[in-house]
């Protein structure tokens, strides 16, 4: 066991080391970009493999689902959710998924979730995309409604209506089809677009859209957690997503998204794909939807 803690730690250096090699190498070739980004996702995909490694496990032809005990009744029912989704979500976007066996995890309740990342108690999620693996948490933990005596058709129901799985799983495509080179905002945007279309969730508009409201998406990117208008940052990445689709269409997103894969920096890439300078389109996009 000790041994094991001794790996672990290494682990966990070892992908510190590349997540700083990473950042101090985005400036230099794309390729040398990928591939450091490809190891960063292997390096932690280990660690998840390792902090899970006493769940139990079940696969299917795109995932392998890792469970705990008390989510043994509806473990199947979310991996085939999983393959339908996946399904939809290809089709919505245009795109078939191509690499390996994605890692699902059903944790037991948001604290094991956030334990997983080392997130102290005050950040929330049910579930979470993150390098190259979905982080789901069980609707017993989150569903508004007390499911102890309940059936599992109606787990499973509650996790097919509420559950975050269409919205991650886009999470997970887009950063497979741009390989990693996106911004925040867009990959939130696309994410809702593809949920509305298979859940019909979708979040109420902001009260107040004002002019000192909305946020630059320039400012949407890296910092985007810690805006502190959530529902507008996420409100207003659904809406452009939802503009430039509706203007131009899945195959030229789609165009954007494979120029991006290509490395070029965004800006220069939606300025390729829509013959448009993305400042212009934010302004005229901004000015509407204060202005509506
Ligand atoms: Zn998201």
């Amino acid at each position: 066991m000790q041994i094991q803690s001794l790996l672990f730690k290494i682990l966990i250096i070892v992908i510190m080391l590349v997540l700083f090699v990473c950042v101090s190498m985005s400036n230099y070739s794309h390729s040398i970009r990928k591939t450091v980004y490809r190891m960063f996702q292997k390096g932690t995909l280990l660690v998840l493999e390792y902090q899970t490694s006493d769940f139990d496990t079940v696969e299917s032809n795109n995932f392998e689902l890792k469970y705990t005990k008390n989510d043994e009744d509806i473990a199947i029912c979310v991996l085939k959710m999983a393959e339908e989704y996946l399904i939809r979500a290809e089709k919505l976007l245009e795109f078939r998924h191509k690499k390996d066996k994605v890692l699902l995890v059903l944790f037991e309740d948001e604290k094991a979730l956030n334990k997983s990342f080392g997130w102290s108690g005050d950040k929330s999620a049910v579930g979470v995309y993150w390098a190259g693996s979905i982080r789901l948490v069980s609707p017993r933990a989150w569903a508004d409604e007390d499911l102890e005596d309940a059936d599992t058709e109606k787990i499973e129901e509650i996790f097919r209506r509420n559950g975050p799985l269409s919205h991650e799983l886009t999470h997970f495509l887009i950063d497979e089809m741009t390989e990693g080179n996106y911004p925040r905002w867009l990959t939130e945007g696309l994410a809702q677009y593809v949920e509305e279309k298979i859940t019909g969730f979708t979040l109420n508009e902001p009260l107040f859209v004002s002019e000192d409201r909305v946020y630059l998406f320039s400012k949407l990117n890296s910092d985007f957690d810690n805006k502190p208008d959530q529902v507008m940052a996420y409100w207003q990445s659904f809406e452009i997503v939802r503009a430039l689709i509706k203007e131009f269409g899945m195959e030229k997103m789609d165009e954007l998204l494979d120029e991006l894969r290509r490395g070029t920096k965004f800006n220069q890439a939606f300025e390729r794909t829509y013959n448009i300078y993305f400042c212009d389109y934010e302004e005229k996009f901004l000015q509407e939807v204060t202005l509506s």
